[in-house]
């Protein structure tokens, strides 16, 4: 089910425009519109989840978000070199859109700093 306000249902009904990098029944990926490095894809379900709190009932589909992701970063040819994943949540977490999203970094070293 998709949230009327939400960015990013909105991105999944094709509302607003995406570089969309992976689509299939439960899950979205595309391109983040602010890269903070060379490859930076959100992949999202299309369902509305706001966050990782969120996932109790849906550990089939986070396992299938990490394939998707794994996937992905053998496509995009960072699996060797290397990538980060990342779901920012909550507020303390940094989270800005209220859907839940892993970020998939890499391309280029990343700071090795989290927090
Ligand atoms: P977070 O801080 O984890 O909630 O990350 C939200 C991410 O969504 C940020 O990295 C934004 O650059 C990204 N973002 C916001 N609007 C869009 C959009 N229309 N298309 C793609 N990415 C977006
Ligand atoms: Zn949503």
């Amino acid at each position: 089910m998709q949230v009327e306000d939400c960015l990013f249902c909105k991105i999944v009904k094709r509302e607003i425009p995406s570089e969309i990098a992976y689509e299939d029944d439960e899950v979205i990926a595309f391109k983040d519109i602010q890269p903070l490095a060379p490859v930076h894809l959100l992949v999202i379900p299309k369902e509305h989840l706001c966050s990782l709190n969120d996932t109790a009932e849906y550990e089939t589909l986070i396992g299938h978000m990490f394939g998707v992701i794994r996937r992905l970063a053998e496509e995009l040819g960072v699996a060797e070199s290397g990538y980060r994943v990342v779901t920012n949540t909550g507020a303390d977490g940094g989270q800005v859109v209220g859907h839940l999203h892993f970020h998939l970094l890499g391309g280029q070293a990343l700071n090795a700093k989290i927090g």
